[in-house]
């Protein structure tokens, strides 16, 4: 029902409530999310510069999201959030999109990566560039969303709990503050690879690109903060407010194509911090590498699908790092990073089961 805003700042958790409340909760946050929605709207396209007219854009690229779909449906976070609260699973059409651009931009400017021939080698340069813009494009358009919910919702509490809503505005204020120093980021990033979209230079370097013959039960595409990687290292200093601490991002692609997938790993080729992280990845074994990949997606992440296909047992231990997420709402922003670092150090979760495994892998023939 959200549709990947993420709004896990609120209490999900319908205990107590009886059918008919949760019936109404439902249609609250419903509602919330479409004025946010509409509050947040942009007038111009991101692109082009036209006014109006946005198009439902897809982050993942459809084919992707097709080869892992049953019956068109999905898996997603909020799957694993599991609360009477959010849908139990998202239909292929509503998965991922955003509207900030128009539709001659959404079907010209993303065709070198929106293509599954793109993935048969190492993907271009071209293609590298407009999956950074779109997943950038949904950021912005989630982040400037969320930023409203967190308004409306600061509203709601200073006429319902005045005597609460000091320490709730408080948080609410701490998240709003972050989603703007995250959208600045995003901005920069937008204007980055918009520059390069006519050109054959990049300033991206492809970390690692694996092909496995197989098709993998998650598709995903999204830029992370690492926070740590393997070896204890500070990569992103999150508590870092200075305006000169620039956060570098890790790109992941994770595409399921007919009995295979691609999946890639790039960084802004200035990147100074991710050096110690990319000679383990290039140097480790296949295994390890999509193992540390999984943890990433599931630590740090809520924008991936899932196939429905996966079993019961897998589902259960992803909800774990999805609760760490949803968790994080509360994050006391004066908490050490050597703290968070030892929290995220990639070595710890092994309890994340690799669903990048030939044994997950998506069977088509049970397809009906
Ligand atoms: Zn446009």
């Amino acid at each position: 029902m959200t549709g990947g805003i993420s709004i896990n700042i609120l209490d999900m958790s319908t205990n107590g409530l009886s059918s008919d409340e949760i019936i109404e909760v439902r249609k609250m946050l419903a509602q919330q999310i479409k004025n946010a929605r509409s509050n947040s709207r942009h007038k111009k396209c991101m692109l082009c510069d036209q006014v109006g007219g946005f198009c439902n854009s897809h982050t993942i690229p459809q084919f992707c999201l097709e080869n892992i779909a049953w019956n068109g449906k999905l898996n997603s976070f909020d799957t694993l959030i599991d609360s009477a609260l959010l849908n139990k699973d998202s239909g292929i059409n509503n998965a991922g999109i955003f509207h900030i651009i128009c539709r001659p931009c959404d079907s010209k400017v993303f065709q070198d990566y929106e293509k599954a021939g793109a993935y048969e080698g190492v993907p271009s340069e071209a293609a590298i560039n407009q999956i950074v813009l779109k997943t950038v494009l949904r950021d912005i358009y989630k982040h400037e969303t969320e930023i409203e919910m967190f308004e409306a919702s600061k509203k709601v509490m200073k006429e319902k709990s005045p005597f609460l809503s000091f320490f709730v505005n408080m948080m609410l204020e701490a998240q709003i503050n972050a989603r703007s120093t995250d959208i600045q980021e995003c901005y920069d990033i937008f204007n980055r690879a918009k520059d390069f979209l006519n050109t054959h230079e990049s300033w991206l370097r492809i970390v690692s690109y694996d092909k496995l013959n197989f098709t993998v039960p998650i598709a995903f595409q999204g830029m992370v903060a690492l926070i740590t990687g393997v070896h204890g290292e500070v990569i992103n200093n999150i508590f870092e407010h200075n305006g000169e601490y620039k956060m570098e991002y890790l790109h992941i692609a994770v595409f399921p194509l007919k009995q295979s997938t691609a999946i890639i790993l790039f960084i802004d080729a200035n990147c100074t911090r991710y050096s110690q992280f990319e000679k383990y990845i290039t140097e480790t074994s296949l295994e390890n590498r999509l193992e540390i990949i999984g943890r990433i997606i599931f630590l740090y992440t809520e924008d991936y699908y899932l196939s429905k296909q996966l079993d019961e047992n897998i589902i259960k231990y992803l909800q774990e790092p999805a609760k760490i997420i949803h968790d994080m709402a509360t994050f006391n922003p004066r908490r050490s990073i050597k703290k968070a670092v030892n929290e995220f150090d990639l070595r710890r979760h092994n309890n994340i089961p690799n669903i990048f495994t030939k044994e997950h892998a998506i069977s088509f023939e049970q397809e009906v």
